[in-house]
C-alpha cells in the first residue's frame, strides 16, 4: 500500500529539515509500505522551495507543488489531497507540532479496521494565551449549537485518512473550505487519539488572534444558515413588542384618556438605537451570506500552481 503525507508549508525553511528527518525515521519503521511526502509550498517568502527542492533531489519519494503565492492552509491542503495517489493519505503540520511518530500506530489502527480515519486532538491548550484559549471554546459551544455535524473541540487537522474519505473531501470542492467541518461533515469512523500540545521546533505560528476571528465566522457561515434564522427570529420578536406595545397605548388612551405623556425621550432613543443596531446587524449576516455567494458562483481556483514535481 502506498501511504501520502502531506505537508502544507508556509515560510517553514528552518523547520522543514526537522520534520523531513522524522518522516525518514517513519519510512524506516513501517517498512511494509511505499511512501510518498508530499510538500506543498503555499507561496513562502523564505527558503522554503529550495529546501523542498534539496530533499526531492535526493529523494524519489519526495513530490511537491509551489504556490504563485499564499493562499492559505485551507487551499495547500486540497492541492496536496489531490496530488496524493495514496490509498491511505495523511495531513500533517510542518513545525513537528503533529508529531510524525505517531503515523506508525495510527497505520496500525486503519489497517485493523478501527476505523476509516484517525484524528487527532489535543486534549490541552497550554502553551496558548488564556484569552485565545476562552474564544475558541465559546466558538465550538457556538458552532456546535447550530451545525448538524459535532465539530470536535481541539481537532487538528492531523490525520490519516483512507482513500475513500479523501475521495469524498476532494467532493466538496467549495472555495471557502472550513476542514474541520468538512471533515465531521463527511463522516465515516473516526478514532481519535488525543495528545498534548506540543510547541512548534522553529519559526513562528501564522495564526494571528485576529485571523483566528475571520476564520471562526468563516466556519459558521460556510457551515449553517442558522444565523440567518437569527434575524428572523429578531425581527418577529420585535415587531411582536412593537405590536403589543402599540395595543398598549392604544388602550391607555381609549381607556384611561392618558394621551400626552412628554416624558418618555430615553426609552425612545433606547429603542431606535436597538432597533437600528439590530437592522444592521441582520443586514450584516445577510451580506455575509450574499458575500459568500458571490465568491462561490466566480468558480475561482482554489491555488495556482507556479511549479510542481513531475507525476
Ligand atoms: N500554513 C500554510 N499556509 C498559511 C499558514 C500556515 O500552509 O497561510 C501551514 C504552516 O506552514 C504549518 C501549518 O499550516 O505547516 C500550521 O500553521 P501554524 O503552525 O502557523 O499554525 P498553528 O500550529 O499555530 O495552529
Ligand atoms: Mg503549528
Amino acid at each position: 500500500m502506498l501511504v501520502s503525507l502531506i505537508v502544507p508549508c508556509y515560510n517553514e525553511e528552518e523547520a522543514l529539515p526537522f520534520l523531513y528527518n522524522a518522516l525518514c525515521d517513519v519510512r524506516k519503521e513501517v517498512t511494509d509500505h511505499k511512501f510518498e511526502f508530499i510538500f506543498v509550498n503555499d507561496g513562502s517568502r523564505d527558503k522554503t522551495s529550495a529546501v523542498i527542492k534539496g530533499f526531492a533531489a535526493e529523494d524519489p519519494d519526495v513530490k511537491y507543488i509551489i504556490f504563485s503565492r499564499n493562499f492559505g492552509k485551507e487551499a495547500a491542503m486540497y492541492a496536496g489531497l489531490e496530488k496524493a495517489s495514496g490509498d491511505l493519505v495523511a495531513i500533517m503540520d510542518a513545525d513537528m507540532q503533529d508529531p510524525p511518530s505517531l503515523i506508525p500506530s495510527m497505520i496500525r489502527t486503519i489497517e485493523a479496521d478501527e476505523a476509516d480515519i484517525v484524528a487527532s486532538r489535543r486534549v490541552t491548550r497550554e502553551g496558548e494565551p488564556k484569552i485565545r484559549s476562552f474564544f475558541a471554546r465559546l466558538f465550538y459551544k457556538l458552532i456546535n449549537s447550530m451545525v448538524e455535524v459535532e465539530i470536535a473541540d481541539g481537532a487538528r487537522d492531523f490525520r490519516l485518512m483512507k482513500r475513500q474519505v479523501v475521495d469524498a473531501i476532494l467532493d466538496l470542492n467549495e472555495r471557502q473550505r472550513f476542514s474541520k467541518g468538512i471533515f465531521a461533515w463527511v463522516g465515516f469512523r473516526t478514532k481519535w487519539i488525543e495528545y498534548v500540545n506540543t510547541e512548534r521546533v522553529a519559526g513562528e505560528t501564522k495564526w494571528s488572534f485576529w485571523k483566528l476571528f475571520k476564520y471562526a465566522i468563516d466556519g459558521i457561515v460556510s457551515f449553517t444558515t442558522a444565523p440567518l434564522r437569527l434575524a428572523t427570529y429578531l425581527g418577529f420578536g420585535f415587531a411582536g413588542l412593537g405590536f403589543f406595545y402599540l395595543v398598549y397605548y392604544f388602550i391607555r388612551a381609549i381607556i384611561l384618556r392618558i394621551y400626552n405623556e412628554v416624558p418618555g425621550y430615553p426609552s425612545l432613543l433606547c429603542f431606535i438605537l436597538f432597533i437600528g443596531g439590530l437592522t444592521l446587524m441582520s443586514l450584516g449576516i445577510l451580506g455575509e451570506y450574499i458575500g459568500r455567494t458571490f465568491i462561490e458562483v466566480k468558480r475561482r481556483p482554489l491555488y495556482i500552481k507556479a511549479e510542481e514535481s513531475k507525476e
